[in-house]
């Protein structure tokens, strides 16, 4: 049920009521729809009571309404600037910040302290729609209401009040520290170590973190370090001394987004920003990935629902052989698998995202088989998508190629896809799905 905090932002930003785009509706409306050719009118969803829109079948009025907000807000504030962030590497915290002012900043964090406290299928429900404006967005906000939602769960109240009503504004923004050089896909094999400093309560955190989404902009560390408990996890300050980040990666495709680098250097952090108990840390950092690989698998299913609309766009008005490309049975046949891997996808997502709701014992297999096959599909989407368009697919003239490359970093992190189907796999054996 969408909360008060939401309903009231929401109220706010919808103001007239004025009756919604469809995502399909927004094609038109695409800055990059003057470029080179012109695009065709938007497919027809006006068939059914949800104007055609699979995206919205099955959903409670709340979740219609806020998906309309959502989607609103996608075609408005990130849609028209998605092209230019993406060429200038331009991370735009302001529009976070306006997307956190409409309860995304934390979303399925507790009312308390400025959370939104929806659930994790609202919440696939919102990146959903917010990805179809922008993926490489969305992605990040998945990332910083991760960090969020672990505060939320594992934190103390202390911890809650302290770091959660800044975050939810998203006034300062979160990084999640897993991944190190040498210690990837087996997360568990992670060096950096937390050793306590002797006459006081606080640690010493010394190693380096590899890939780090938001690092440098960000101002909240989650950290996962060796302690002699076992794995442990620590809120680490940017300010902190000895605190440093890489120069930002050049990267194929979320390019709106920096990653670095963080390096520690004796970093002191107090005994107060244990998240959790020594030795809880690495329970903590799987628990935030169930939620945050169906979140990665909505900004897929977004992606691609967007790709999918450009090529339908694209096939009505192109001719070749005296005909709309949509007029060979070879393009209906794309665009056909197509919305049938968007549907499959979206359906995984939302159903492992209504198991993690449901606390299910297979919630984690769940997550896994939501984000392998969503985010290897979405990509396959997407990547047709740019087929259909031919040489004009991979020019930056049009979206599609900046989509399939946002995409394709979905099957790698937060756990590669092989290593998916060895969660799969160690859950099938525990006869947990
Ligand atoms: C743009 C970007 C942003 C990221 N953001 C973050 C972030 O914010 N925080 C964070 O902590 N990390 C982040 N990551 C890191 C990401 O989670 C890792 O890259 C990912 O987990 C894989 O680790 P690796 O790159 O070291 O690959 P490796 O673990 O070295 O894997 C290389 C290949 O071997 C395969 N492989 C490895 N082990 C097995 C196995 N047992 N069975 C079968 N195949 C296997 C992998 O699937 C992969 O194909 C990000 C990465 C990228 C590219």
């Amino acid at each position: 049920m969408l909360r008060a905090a939401a309903r009231r932002a929401l109220a706010t930003f919808v103001g007239c009521k004025a009756p919604l785009p469809t995502p399909a509706a927004a094609v038109g409306a695409q800055p990059w729809a003057s470029s080179r050719r012109t695009m065709a009118t938007a497919p027809d969803t006006s068939a059914g009571d949800d104007g055609g829109d699979a995206a919205s079948f099955g959903l409670t009025e709340d979740q219609r309404e806020f998906r309309a907000m959502a989607a609103q807000f996608a075609q408005n504030e990130l849609a028209p600037h998605s092209a230019r962030w993406d060429a200038e590497r331009h991370f735009p915290v302001d529009v976070l910040r306006e997307a956190a002012s409409l309860g995304l900043g934390a979303i399925t964090c507790r009312e308390e302290h400025g959370g939104t406290g929806l659930g994790r299928l609202d919440a696939a429900v919102l990146f959903e729609a917010l990805a179809y404006g922008d993926v490489s967005f969305t992605a990040y906000l998945t990332i910083h209401n991760m960090c969020c939602s672990v505060i939320d769960r594992f934190g103390t109240d202390a911890q809650r009040a302290h770091f959660l009503p800044a975050l939810s504004r998203m006034d300062r923004l979160a990084s999640y520290c897993l991944t190190e050089p040498n210690s990837g896909s087996d997360a568990a094999s992670l060096a950096t170590s937390a050793r306590r400093v002797a006459g006081t309560s606080d640690y010493a955190l010394t190693g380096a973190k590899a890939f780090i989404s938001g690092a440098g902009v960000s101002d909240v560390y989650l950290v996962m370090a060796r302690t002699e408990g076992g794995i442990t996890c620590f809120l680490v300050e940017r300010d902190a001394p000895g605190l440093n980040f890489g120069k930002p990666e050049h990267k194929l495709g979320w390019n709106l987004q920096p990653t670095c680098a963080v390096t520690m250097e004796d970093v002191r952090v107090p005994e107060a920003n244990v998240v959790g108990t020594e030795g809880q840390g690495f329970k903590i950092a799987m628990a935030a990935l169930d939620g945050g690989r169906v979140n990665i698998g909505a900004c897929s299913v977004g992606g691609a629902h967007f790709a999918l609309d450009q090529a339908r766009a694209y096939a009505k008005d192109r001719k070749q052989f005296g005909k709309p490309l949509e007029g060979f049975q070879a393009t209906q046949f794309a665009l056909a698998d197509m919305a049938t891997s968007l549907q499959a996808s979206r359906l995984m997502v939302r159903h492992a995202a209504a198991a993690l709701d449901a606390g299910h014992v297979g919630g984690t297999g769940q997550a896994a088989m939501a984000k392998r096959f969503a985010t290897d599909a979405c990509f396959e989407v997407a990547n047709r998508a740019l087929q259909v368009h031919g040489g004009y697919g991979y020019l930056r003239d049009y979206p599609v190629e900046r989509v399939m490359r946002d995409l394709r970093v979905h099957s790698i992190l937060e756990g590669t896809n092989e290593i998916m189907r060895v969660i799969i796999a160690r859950q099938m054996q525990e006869n947990k799905i």
